[in-house]
């Protein structure tokens, strides 16, 4: 505890390693939010120890306001921990905190909008895209910034729906909704089975117990995870604990918010980065009161100010978006596991997939394994056969706006896998086909020169997009229009490979009758536009469904029951050492989606190597082999789990700049036994909106401490203004 008059270091949150000293006006403790300036500008930041600068007493400054509310003692160490951990500084890990500006200040005015749901004018995208923002929060009234940054849509867009009465300005009313009436009951009315209960058993133990412990929940597709882990929720929180329920972006289905409010009684408070301002203020606000005791979000909702965790969560342990990778580079489950341990309270990593390294964990004894091995009410799982590409040509096709003249187009779906579809269209049921590749088509070519679209900032090729009428690049979003012919030679272009649009084509070409969807991050533009889709699926209004990974996860289609994979191939093939265990998920969620309700269903894979052993681990539903197989290669060729690794990605507009700095760190590389640093080389993607990219890779075994090697390293060569280093531990990202 400290008092007023002394003097104490104060951790604001910027890009700084260290705290600055000021001067207490009144009690404060480690971890009290405190308002300071630094250099003319105000910042919240927190006490973070004994102040010992050696400036004259007269000169340090007194800190402007001292507040009732403060981060834990456990917390200011997990904030430590992760710099060192990730090296990204004390203060950049605080700014993950303390990223709501306002929330210390009164409620800012602003004019604020409703969306008239009664204006006949014209919809566009963009209309649409603003009014999924309103009903994605709850049409709650919002500010212009907040719809720009919500619906991604220009400043002019949202004015112009102003003047056209299709949003009707409201009075500017500040909000701060009240938490302290937010009650959560345990509505009793699920029956957990006999696994559920053994497992719910186990983790409630746990936290009755207190002190770190880590669960891998592992329970097949469908097998009732959500529910073990509702039951380990609510016993935490009727302790009084705080509780975090972690999921995917994508998880945070409509589906999911009933079950929880059937569960809770009241629907979730939800975290995620589509949030207006004010929602973000008031959340923030209320978790740091300890009114919201309960949060389901997004990976960033780790870093609310959570009082008394006592329960993390982490569904779909195994998702990729789990690791943030723009503003510093962390791992959210990785860090809950750390935050878990420093604080000591149980964590849950549920998933059908876990990961290579909480597999490895379970079997090193610091995670327990809770199996739930049936799909729940006895859904059987789906059979899983490959259909083999080089003896099944898919049959050519014609559009009906085709000339005798024109050339047949290349299909992508094989006879069988179209038998298979005209079989469950016939039945009454629902198909699924996925195609991780958006766009028509990926490569955009002359055939008679060679020439090919790229995108002129990035080093890769533009897609065709049929839908947008235009060529876009993947990687930075720049969109050009479609080529009447060749730019080098005039001859005609051509559209090579297949994506999501092209599949819809051949579909509705040789099913006419059925009624499809497509599912893209280009056609759900909102979590609302996702819902729709869902919801036709749901009410029997579609019967093919053709998406992208965006359909892999989570949902529940009781009468979808063929689920066929167009190019099984993609991602087998990729250059880092996870290629295959993220197909492998990858490929058993969206199998998952089959058969889960009373009709058993079935899975096609279409490939043109049947026998490699990531499909073949599929087909036999072997998950425990594959994952050790790919465990051994793993172990022997020193990769994480069982080595780490660290990159640097050095990027700068100038060739020539980040080719000498490259060199000059290369030369200043330190040695040390156990480590290995490869590089510079060129990035896989060389050039991303206009910045050249060079890349090196730090290898060390389990146990040596890359860290500090690498902070060491990177702080002797100084960097010209025009280099960015991105220091990424652990990456998952090779390009
Ligand atoms: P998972 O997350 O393991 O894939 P879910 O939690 O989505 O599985 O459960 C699959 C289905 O079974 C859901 O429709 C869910 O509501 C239902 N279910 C699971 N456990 C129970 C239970 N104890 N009582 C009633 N329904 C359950
Ligand atoms: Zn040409
Ligand atoms: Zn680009």
């Amino acid at each position: 505890m400290f008092k007023s008059g002394d003097i104490v270091k104060v951790l604001i949150p910027n890009v700084v390693n260290t705290g600055y000293d000021y001067r207490l006006t009144g009690a404060a403790d480690l971890g009290t939010f405190v308002r300071v300036s630094v250099m003319n500008r105000q910042y919240i930041g927190v006490v973070y120890g004994i102040g010992d600068s050696n400036l004259p007493p007269e000169k340090i400054k007194s800190v402007l306001e001292i507040y009732p509310e403060h981060l834990s003692v456990a917390d200011l160490q997990w904030i430590q921990k992760m710099s060192a951990w990730t090296l990204m500084t004390v203060g950049g890990v605080l700014r993950l905190i303390v990223n709501v500006p306002d929330a210390f200040s009164p409620p800012r005015m602003e004019q604020l909008y409703i969306y008239n749901t009664e204006s006949d004018a014209r919809m566009t995208d963009a209309r649409q895209s603003v009014a999924d923002a309103f009903a994605s929060n709850d049409n709650d009234a919002m500010g212009a910034s907040d719809i720009q940054n919500i619906a991604h849509v220009s400043g002019a867009v949202v004015r112009t729906m102003i003047r056209r009465g299709i949003l009707i300005p409201t009075t500017a009313r500040p909000r701060d909704t009240d938490f302290s009436h937010l009650i959560y009951t345990d509505n009793g009315t699920v029956q957990l089975n006999a696994e559920q209960l053994a497992a719910a058993h186990e983790i409630n133990n746990a936290i009755d117990r207190g002190g770190f412990s880590a669960y891998l929940l592992d329970g097949i597709t469908g097998s009732g995870k959500t529910q073990v882990y509702f039951d380990a929720a609510w016993h935490a929180y009727n302790r009084g604990a705080s509780v975090l329920l972690m999921m995917p972006e994508i998880a945070l289905t409509a589906q999911f918010m009933s079950r929880y409010e059937q569960r809770f009684g009241a629907p979730p408070i939800v975290w995620h980065s589509n949030l207006t301002a004010a929602r973000r203020r008031e959340i923030w606000r209320g978790v740091l009161r300890g009114q919201i005791r309960m949060v389901v979000g997004t990976r960033s909702a780790l870093f609310l100010p959570w009082q008394n965790l006592g329960l993390v969560v982490v569904d779909e342990e195994h998702d990729t978006s789990y690791k943030q990778e723009d503003m510093g580079n962390y791992h959210a489950r990785d860090m809950a596991v750390l935050r878990a341990k420093i604080s000591g309270f149980p964590i849950i990593l549920a998933s059908a997939t876990p990961s290579a390294e909480t597999l490895q964990n379970v079997a090193d004894g610091k995670y327990t394994r809770l199996k739930l091995t049936s799909r729940f009410g006895g859904a059987s799982l789906p059979t899983i056969t490959t259909i083999d590409m080089r003896e099944n040509r898919p049959e050519q096709y014609k559009l009906p706006t085709d000339t005798d003249d024109t050339p047949p187009h290349t299909g992508s779906l094989s006879p069988i896998l179209c038998d298979a579809i005209g079989e469950t269209l016939n039945a009454g049921h629902q198909t699924m086909l996925f195609i991780n590749r958006r766009g028509f088509a990926p490569i955009v070519q002359c055939k008679k020169c060679g020439w090919v679209a790229q995108c002129p900032d990035c080093s890769v090729g533009m897609t065709y997009h049929k839908h947008l009428g235009k060529l876009l690049c993947h990687m930075c979003g720049r969109t050009m229009n479609v080529p009447e012919k060749c730019p080098e030679c005039g001859d005609v272009v051509s559209y090579r490979g297949a994506g999501l649009e092209k599949i819809a084509e051949e579909v509705n070409i040789k099913f006419p009758s059925a009624r499809t969807a497509l599912v893209s991050s280009d056609t759900i533009v909102s979590r609302q536009a996702l819902e729709r889709i869902v919801n036709k699926m749901e009410c029997g209004e579609t019967d093919i469904v053709i998406g992208t990974q965006i359909l892999a996860k989570g949902h529940h289609f009781p009468n979808l029951t063929l689920v066929g994979v167009v190019d099984a191939d993609m991602g087998l093939f990729g250059t880092d050492f996870r290629a295959a265990e993220h197909t492998f998920q990858q490929l058993f969620q969206v199998a998952g989606r089959a058969g889960r309700g009373a009709v058993a269903g079935r899975v096609l894979l279409q490939t043109y190597q049947p026998d490699h052993p990531v499909l073949q681990a599929i087909c036999d539903g072997d998950r425990d082999a594959f994952m050790a197989s790919d465990m051994a290669a793993r172990r022997a060729a020193k990769m994480p789990p069982y080595g780490q690794l660290i990159a640097l990605v050095i990027e700068s507009p100038r060739e020539s700049t980040l080719k000498q700095f490259c060199s000059a760190l290369s030369a200043a590389a330190p040695i040390a036994t156990g480590v290995k640093i490869m590089g510079p080389i060129a990035a896989q993607i060389y050039q991303v909106r206009n910045m050249y990219r060079m890349r090196f890779l730090v290898s060390g075994d389990a146990r040596a401490m890359l860290q500090p090697l690498v902070a060491h390293w990177v702080a002797k060569v100084r960097a010209p203004a025009n280099i960015r280093i991105k220091i990424d531990v652990n990456p998952q990202n090779f390009m």
